[in-house]
């Protein structure tokens, strides 16, 4: 049964994924493409996706072909029971007016984006819309790794370090940013995405174990004038997940640079504990898959220097998967 599903969608850098959830956090029918430039063609392939999950969730209950979904704006009889879409998208988005108000250079034509008009005139559904740490963390703290949980941050180490806050069984956005740690001062000296030194992204990020890892084995050479610092700009530079790989297989720099990004999300959860004395955090995105390998260096970084509060702060691994986000959104729709 999807009666009382709502839609979620997943708004990212390189694919947008709609899904249709059931009131239990069921996905019962999905889609994906690739990210298009340009804010007005992301919500028109956002929009498009919403219709095709819907489409398929609708022929999952048995009605078939002709029964008028996918074709623009409906009745929630006619779209297999979807009542309603949550968009969880990159970037910071206003609580308020579900407006795109910053986002990486990367995303052409993102900021100003008004998602929820946006999305509300091209699928004929009311729309929430929340950042895409945020939905992940309500989808975690609603059917995930810490379900049931009063208090929680959630920390996705992506391309770049995101955060979010579960306060009081609610999500707490503040302006739009709230719980964004990934830019939070006092994590070296290294320059970082936004351009500010010593931010936790360039310790904790799939990018900034790529940068790490190219600068060790950099120095480690030590041949023609290349010292620690530079990076080298060469084919060779390696991807997390290689050196994910390499780290496996034993090789000290790969495992160095884990160890660190662990270390440094460790430092990340004293700060959130002591703030705001949440018992919980769960740890999600693409470089967590490595989560063997971030975990040893982040429980020793806890048990060095336990919260003050003597309230013991219980680190998990996201449960969700690659579908905490949407599932999350679908769940912020509901609640709205
Ligand atoms: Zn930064």
């Amino acid at each position: 049964m999807t009666y009382g599903a709502t839609a979620g969608v997943d708004i990212g850098g390189t694919k947008i994924r709609a899904a249709v959830v059931t009131a239990d956090g069921e996905v019962v029918a999905s889609a994906t493409a690739p990210t298009p430039r340009g804010g007005a063609a992301m919500l028109d392939v956002a929009a498009g996706l919403v219709d095709r999950a819907v489409a398929a969730a609708g022929r999952g209950m048995g009605h078939g072909a002709g029964s008028g979904v996918g074709s623009g704006a409906g009745s929630g009889a006619g779209r297999a029971g979807v009542t309603a879409v949550g968009v969880g998208a990159a970037g910071v988005v206003d609580p308020v007016t579900g407006e795109v108000l910053a986002a990486s250079d990367s995303f052409t034509g993102w900021v100003g984006t008004d998602l929820r008009a946006g999305l509300a005139s091209r699928t004929g559904l009311p729309v929430t819309a929340a950042n895409d740490v945020d939905a992940f963390l309500v989808g975690e703290a609603t059917w995930g790794a810490v379900r049931g949980v009063r208090s929680a941050a959630g920390i996705a180490l992506g391309t770049g370090v995101g955060g979010a806050l579960w306060l009081d069984g609610a999500l707490y956005r503040g302006a739009g940013a709230a719980g964004e740690i990934g830019h939070m001062p006092g994590f070296g000296d290294a320059v970082c995405t936004c351009g500010q030194r010593g931010h936790l992204e360039t310790l904790a990020s799939g990018r900034s174990v790529e940068r790490r890892y190219a600068e060790a084995v950099g120095a480690e050479a030590g041949v023609g004038g290349v010292s620690a610092g530079v990076v080298p700009g060469s084919a060779s530079a390696l991807g997390a997940a290689e050196i994910e790989a390499l780290a496996r297989a034993g090789d000290p720099a790969a495992v160095r640079v884990f160890a660190d990004a662990g270390h440094a999300v460790g430092s990340a959860v004293l700060v959130v504990a002591a703030l705001l004395d949440v018992g919980h955090v769960v740890v999600g995105g693409g470089l967590a898959r490595a989560w063997d390998l971030l975990e040893p260096a982040l429980l020793a970084r806890l048990r060095e220097a336990p919260p003050v509060s003597g309230h013991p702060v219980e680190v998990r691994h996201a449960a969700l998967g690659g579908d905490a986000t949407v599932v999350g959104a679908a769940a912020l729709a509901r609640r709205a």
